[in-house]
């Protein structure tokens, strides 16, 4: 093995057969004040942060993924700023957003978000196992929706045969795999019927905070509905753990492939030397870094924000010392549901429309000559292809 991927005992009392079982780690999750002085010696910063959480955003936590945040770190932990409330965001932050993405004004039915022609989001339950606190969507994560109804489900199922231009769906939330084996399988199966729809991709953390829950059952339920995608949110190398690391192993020798999107998180993982260290392990894994997210300026997530130039200045320094293969794009959501835009880093040096000078990652410069669009010839076979 050429990397090493950390265990995580157990507290004292816990059976490995508890541990690894996915129903334990649910059941005994973190949710209020006193269940997390139980894992840490709480500062008055973070124990602050609970004062609100009601108003701000609710609070929960695996015991697996809680014992990963009690690094040699206190709380300058990584994984703990990740999972532990703090008084800083109880300050709603400059842009003030609670919906920074705009899914709101892109909510045609309940529980789907139609924002591009051909994809929607499918928001299948609010609950995540783990209350991210930079989470984006804290419009509706975690307010007690968990699975549609019968009415909420034939409404949006009907949404998706009726809107034949859409050729992909993300399941989304909250965690879709959080929901039982049952209610996933039918929630496949129904959009599989789906005559138009070609792609389903689903967006989780459960191989970052519980992954024990990949297990065979849940894999062969999606591996019947293939072509299925799986979108993962791993922002740190230690989230990488033996046993995500077994679980993702798991997800792609079943055949489906596998992107992961990472938010840059100040504090976290704002440093080249993290962000190269997840990618490198992760493809080695089989997954492909996909997006690396500046984050959203969802309410109190300023202290989490880094600057544009710091980002940009991330993805510089990965330019040269990084695979094509193992490099996420930079990337930033425009507020009000504008769509992404990538961040590149600046590497032109002059613009005419004749050529362009560029100055590589390692201080390299040479010009590229523009082809005359005289010269530029349309395939014969383009409208083959509509
Ligand atoms: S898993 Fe995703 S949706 Fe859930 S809290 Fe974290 S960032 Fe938000």
């Amino acid at each position: 093995m050429k990397f090493e991927f950390p265990h995580v005992e157990p507290p004292p009392g816990v059976s490995p057969a508890d541990w690894n079982s996915s129903s334990w780690q649910f059941k005994n999750s973190l949710k209020n004040l006193e269940d997390y002085q139980r894992y840490y010696q709480l500062t008055d910063e973070e124990r602050a942060g609970f004062s609100g959480q009601d108003q701000i955003f609710r609070v929960r936590t695996t015991p697996y993924y809680a014992q990963l945040g009690r690094g040699p770190y206190g709380a300058l932990d990584p994984i703990r700023k990740i999972l532990m409330p703090s008084r800083a965001e109880l300050t709603p932050g400059v842009q003030h957003m609670l919906d920074p993405l705009g899914e709101r004004k892109n909510n045609p039915v309940s529980r789907i978000i139609h924002r591009y022609p051909d994809r929607v989001l499918f928001l299948v339950t609010d609950f995540c196992s783990v209350y991210c606190r930079y989470c984006t969507r804290k419009h509706f994560t975690g307010q007690d929706q968990v699975f549609p109804n019968a009415e909420e489900l034939e409404t949006a199922f009907k949404y998706l045969q009726d809107h034949k231009e859409i050729s992909e769906v993300i399941l989304s939330g909250g965690d879709p795999l959080t929901l039982s084996n049952s209610q996933l399988s039918m929630v496949l199966r129904r959009i599989r019927k789906i005559e138009h729809i070609e792609i389903i991709r689903i967006g989780t953390r459960i191989p970052v905070v519980a992954p024990m829950r990949i297990d065979e059952e849940l894999l062969e339920i999606i591996k019947r509905h293939h072509p299925i995608y799986m979108m993962t949110h791993f922002n740190h190398p230690r989230e990488l753990t033996q046993l995500a690391a077994q679980a993702l192993t798991r997800i792609v020798d079943r055949g489906i492939p596998t992107f992961n999107q990472m938010v840059l998180l100040n504090g976290v993982n704002n440093h080249a030397n993290i962000v190269r260290a997840l990618s490198r392990r992760l493809l080695y894994l089989r997954v492909k870094p996909y997006y690396m997210f500046q984050c959203d300026p969802s309410e109190g997530t300023d202290h989490f924000r880094t600057s544009i130039e710091d980002s940009e200045n991330i993805q510089r320094q990965l330019w040269g010392s990084l695979s094509g293969l193992a490099m996420p794009n930079l990337s930033l959501d425009i507020p009000n549901g504008g769509g992404k835009v990538g961040l590149v880093p600046d590497f032109e040096q002059l613009r005419s429309p004749q050529r362009r000078i560029y100055r590589g990652w390692d201080g390299v410069v040479a010009e590229y000559v523009n082809p005359e669009p005289s010269t530029i010839e349309t395939p014969v076979d383009f409208r083959q292809w509509e």
